[in-house]
């Protein structure tokens, strides 16, 4: 007998995980999701930094932060798992002219949108935070209380856990090896799903195959993080989503730091940091790094990173690393560093849900409902969802953001 299922979602990372649990929510459980993998959790969501803001440049990004914020707030009581948000904020350190003129237009465009709680702080506000920061050079900088951090697999597998409740299947060990598609009308059931957008009735989805045989569906919602535009080749179509290793390192235990501070980040260097249980996380994005499937940890960098941190954090200077916990991941890298949400132009049943450029865990929430909403009804109620599609690229209409960490 043929599998079948309504949606198929291939990947289980926090953003699959979070459109299973929307769909689910909104009604639609015959939900497949496929995962290579053995585990949840083991490509880009397992190496995130966990970091949450709504400090943002594009209304769109503020927008979708804001929505997942305020639904991290409240995960725990509305998933009904754990998802360990800790609102520890995050504190951005301004050292030029330029940047006070960004972090200033930032903030109107954040509270024009309903993010009210960004704050001016000054240079001896930044010190009550972090004592230990050098602040000579500082100008001054925005703090929002809400930002902050959260637990990417606890939140992966609260969304999961949930929508498997509601009936979603997850069937792990299984590798999508090809996609169907077809020409022709579409099922009754395919209409009601995707009838509000048929831009070429000549393509559309038929099923998945996969390494556990054929899955017979007219929905494909493409979550695969830095794999998906492989997925998307498999349907034929083309998706500007590049993988970009991105490592991090951890100190050993070092009490020379508050025990609770916000993310903070030196805007001249780029480098940011915050508290992991007893150590220091230390983040930065190394320019010379370049596109690629690399997700082995570099040595070298450490010296790197650690420079940055001594100078910002002179006390730094003395925190030990051992290089054996510090590791790499890969972010999903698009063009104007925007989401890519929304049906594939060429082919019908085709959703992508891809290319958050370092933010995927933070805008996983608005992601998921964006997602559902526009395989169930064809439009977001949550944002103008038209902006966020890849045919912006072919029609000069990017995004770009510019507050990319
Ligand atoms: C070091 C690092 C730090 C980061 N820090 C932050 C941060 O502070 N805040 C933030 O918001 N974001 C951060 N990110 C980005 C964030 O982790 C990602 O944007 C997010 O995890 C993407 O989730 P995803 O579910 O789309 O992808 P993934 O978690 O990569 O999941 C995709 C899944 O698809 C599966 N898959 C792929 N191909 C196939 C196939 N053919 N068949 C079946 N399954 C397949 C993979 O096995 C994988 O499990 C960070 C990323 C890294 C690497």
């Amino acid at each position: 007998m043929i599998e079948t299922a309504d949606v198929v979602i291939i990947g289980s990372g926090i953003v699959g995980s979070s459109v299973a649990y929307h769909l689910a929510q909104a009604g639609c459980s015959n939900v497949l999701v496929l995962e290579r993998e053995a585990h949840q959790g083991k490509g880009s969501t397992g190496k995130s930094m966990g970091g949450v803001r709504a400090q943002f440049a594009t209304p769109v990004n503020i927008q979708m932060s804001k929505y997942s914020i305020d639904f991290f707030s409240n995960f725990d009581e509305v998933v009904g798992h754990p998802g360990d948000y800790r609102a520890h904020g995050y504190l951005f350190c301004a050292t030029n002219e330029k940047h006070l003129t960004y972090l200033k237009a930032n903030k109107e465009r954040q509270n024009a949108l309903g993010v009210t709680n960004v704050e001016w702080v000054a240079a001896e506000d930044i010190v009550k935070m972090v004592p230990q920061l050098r602040v000579d050079d500082i100008l001054g900088g925005t703090f929002c209380p809400t930002d902050g951090f959260v637990d990417p697999h606890s939140v992966m597998m609260g969304f999961m856990l949930n929508a498997r409740e509601k009936g979603v299947r997850l069937w792990l060990d299984t590798q999508v090896t090809g996609i169907d598609v077809e020409c022709g009308d579409s099922s009754p059931l395919s209409k009601a799903l995707t009838s509000q957008r048929t831009p070429n009735e000549s393509s559309r989805i038929a099923g998945v195959h996969t390494s556990r045989g054929f899955i017979s569906t007219r929905v494909v919602v493409n979550a695969a993080g830095a794999w998906a535009a492989e997925i998307a080749k498999m349907a034929g179509a083309e998706l500007p989503v590049e993988p970009l290793r991105r490592q991090l390192v951890p100190t050993e235990p070092f009490a020379e730091l508050p025990q609770r501070f916000p993310m903070v980040i030196d805007m001249s260097t780029g480098f940011h940091f915050r508290r992991e249980g007893k150590g220091i996380l230390l983040a930065w994005n190394d320019p010379q790094e370049t596109p690629g499937f690399k997700t082995e940890f570099d040595t070298s960098f450490i010296e790197k990173i650690l420079t940055h941190a001594a100078s910002r954090v002179p006390v730094l200077a003395e925190a030990e690393v051992n290089p054996r916990r510090a590791w790499a991941g890969l972010y999903e890298m698009t063009p104007d560093h925007h989401a890519i949400i929304g049906p594939a132009p060429n082919v019908e049943g085709l959703f992508f849900v891809n290319g958050f450029s370092g933010h995927g865990v933070m805008h996983s929430p608005a992601s998921g409902r964006i997602t559902s909403e526009l395989v169930l009804q064809g439009y977001s109620d949550l944002v103008d969802a038209k902006q966020l599609g890849v045919e912006r690229f072919a029609e000069g209409r990017t995004l770009e953001e510019t507050a990319v960490l």
